[in-house]
């Protein structure tokens, strides 16, 4: 009994689907949506508040029409 081609392919896919859920989420300040570890932000994971530049420019709106 060897193991076939699609079952490695499949062990696999099972691999990489439990490491993405791994990957470290966030809450969004702006749009309150969740967000994903992103290889951009490996430096400064820990100062990322905002899902996308859209919303990081949305936020500095809103602070500087106070
Ligand atoms: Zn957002």
């Amino acid at each position: 009994m060897y193991p076939t081609k699609v079952d490695r392919q499949q062990n696999f896919k099972a691999l990489k689907k439990v490491k993405k859920q791994n990957l470290p989420v966030k809450i969004c300040t702006v749009c309150n949506r969740p967000f994903t570890w992103r290889k951009k932000w490996k430096k400064n994971w820990d100062e990322v508040k905002y899902c996308s530049k859209r919303c990081s420019k949305k936020q500095m709106m809103c602070c500087s029409l106070r």
